[in-house]
């Protein structure tokens, strides 16, 4: 046949390398039986509720202990729709005026909520439509389990049809898993040990089985639907680009064995840190955290055992598409990336458009200096439904983690006062239709030397700084960053911005706020030393930055 590729999206980065296994679904027949005593049945089917929630604690408490308090919530929302007073009362009157099984009445209310699930606006609700089929599917099971012994008549009338995934868990060869869709409870009871990746025709990208397979650190992809004939078949996931790759030929294979071996080297040197404390020898705490881009590069986050986000450049989630990312799309990006870090810090800066990050959709008009120009806090101020519409996205993701908002390019005091008034009307509006927020930690970057000179003031309105040298040294020295030809006037040691550095540090500690650095300057090994001197609290570099920095750390006196 030879080799193949095929496209799906991205769940989560990584590559995998392996035997594939196709995972059929085999069909439990639901039968539709008409039963004699009801309230027995009832008891039947409260028997199998008290089942399921036992098994949902024990699945929860395995779910704390691999992927973390927050992400293993979901198993506690399933135990919760278990017991859903209008799931129980369909099942119950199902039973009760149709006079029928309860296999029968659990089925058909768990289809009927997952289809109205399914239909719904709203990207929250509708990744619940999977939760319910979960809950339904593991009814049905515990209630064949207790079917042995037959109940009286039984007239078949019709078959309903339940999905029912054997589950990856007995001893064998570690293989990639395909199938059409992996439940949450499925995701987290297979044995890791033997799931080299997995690929799923169904599930979307911030569904609960997706953050699952992140934070387990399982490269995965959705959107390709399984061909029985691949089942023992060699098979590459490339869970970076989104793509399944069925018989790669021996270049192929050998690209991705030198990329994976890459990647477990890289684990391995983390591993060595995991655990270790950021301290110095002195005993001062430091924060050693990462910048991302996107939700995928949080494979990169999580093998270096990375403690917070210390900058989301959120704007990379307006330059990927044709339009504005509307509210849902950044509140699942958000929302996933809180989750994702179980409870870790995750800071938020709102986008940073313009110079040269540009929308070809939004027309920023034509500028001799877009540098100096319209972008970043600038356009959040001067368009406020777009900043709000991010703002909100923002607010609703704080529930799923500890989430805090960072502010770019600020250079005045006033700035921070209208940013406050446009969140206030935010506030306000989420009130008014009942939606919930937690409080957040609120930060500016300081970028321009404007910002580093009145860091005193600014610090009285923020509770933390995050320095971001990149443009602070081309404001500093009048140096464009994006032009290579002066590269070398580009000095991020040159003494004024040092100074500048230095300046702020003291000004923000006057304050009692924490200061961190989370340009690139955060990475160079060379001036690590001097910023722990100068006392600075936080550093936020590329994750592949991360481990030689806390190394770094710890050895400093
Ligand atoms: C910076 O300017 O240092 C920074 C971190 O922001 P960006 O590089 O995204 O402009
Ligand atoms: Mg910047």
């Amino acid at each position: 046949m030879g080799m193949k590729t095929y496209a799906g999206k991205t769940v989560f980065g990584g590559i995998a390398i392996g035997k594939i296994r196709i995972e059929g679904k085999g069909k439990t027949i639901v039968k539709r039986c008409r039963i004699e005593n009801v309230e027995e049945e009832i008891k039947r089917y409260h028997d199998a509720m008290k089942k399921a929630s036992d098994q949902l604690k024990k699945i929860h408490e395995k779910a704390v202990s691999e992927v973390g308090e927050v992400n293993a919530q979901i198993f506690e929302v399933h135990m919760m729709m278990i017991e859903d007073d209008d799931y129980v009362e369909s099942v119950e009157n199902i039973i009760r005026t149709q006079n029928m099984n309860a296999e029968y009445a659990v089925a058909s209310t768990g289809d009927n909520f997952a289809k109205l699930f399914s239909g719904m606006e709203d990207e929250y609700f509708r990744a619940r439509a999977d939760d319910i089929r979960d809950i339904s599917d593991r009814l049905l099971k515990i209630l064949a389990d207790s079917n042995e012994k037959d109940s009286g008549e039984t007239m078949v009338e019709e078959e309903k049809s339940s999905d029912n995934t054997t589950l990856l868990t007995e001893k064998q060869e570690p293989v990639i898993l395909a199938a059409q869709e992996l439940t949450p409870s499925e995701t987290v009871q297979m044995d890791k040990s033997i799931l080299l990746g997995f690929v799923t025709q169904y599930g979307s990208v911030n569904s609960h089985t997706a953050i699952l397979a992140r934070t387990m650190n399982i490269p995965a992809i959705t959107g390709i639907e399984p061909r029985p004939d691949w089942h023992g078949k060699m098979a590459v996931v490339d869970g970076f680009g989104g793509e399944l790759i069925i018989e790669p030929d021996e270049k192929t294979l050998l690209q991705y064995q030198e990329r994976l071996k890459q990647l477990k080297e890289e684990e391995e040197q983390a591993k060595k840190l995991i655990g270790l404390e950021n301290i110095t020898k002195s005993g001062k705490k430091i924060k050693v955290y990462a910048n991302i881009a996107n939700v995928s590069d949080l494979y990169s986050v999580l093998h270096n055992d990375v403690e917070g986000i210390g900058l989301f450049r959120s704007e990379f989630l307006y330059m990927e598409g044709s339009t504005l990312p509307d509210e849902e799309k950044q509140f699942a990006a958000y929302k996933q990336v809180a989750q994702t870090m179980g409870g870790k810090k995750v800071i938020i800066r709102t986008m940073d458009i313009g110079a040269d990050k540009k929308l070809s959709y939004l027309d920023l008009g034509e500028e001799e200096n877009p540098a100096m120009g319209y972008r970043a806090i600038r356009i959040s101020i001067k368009q406020p439904e777009l900043f709000k519409t991010q703002l909100r996205a923002i607010y609703r993701a704080s529930l799923y983690g500890n989430v805090s908002i960072m502010y770019p390019m600020i250079t005045s005091l006033w700035e921070l006062d209208k940013i406050m008034e446009i969140e206030k009307e935010v506030q306000d509006e989420l009130k008014e239709a009942g939606i919930e927020w937690k409080k957040m930690e609120r930060g500016i970057m300081i970028e321009t030397p404007a910002a580093a000179i009145i860091s005193d003031k600014l610090a009285e309105k923020v509770d933390f700084f995050s320095i971001g040298t990149n443009d602070l040294v081309q404001y500093t020295l009048a140096v464009d960053r994006q032009n290579g030809n002066i590269g070398d006037f580009y000095n991020p040691h040159h003494e004024a911005v040092l100074r500048l550095i230095q300046t702020v540090i003291r000004n923000g500690h006057a304050q009692g706020i924490w200061v961190g650095i989370c340009g690139e300057m955060a990475s160079d090994l060379e001036l690590t030393d001097l910023f722990l001197d100068m006392g600075i609290d936080e550093l936020s570099v590329a994750p592949v930055f991360n481990l030689a920095i806390r190394k770094k750390v710890r050895e400093h006196e």
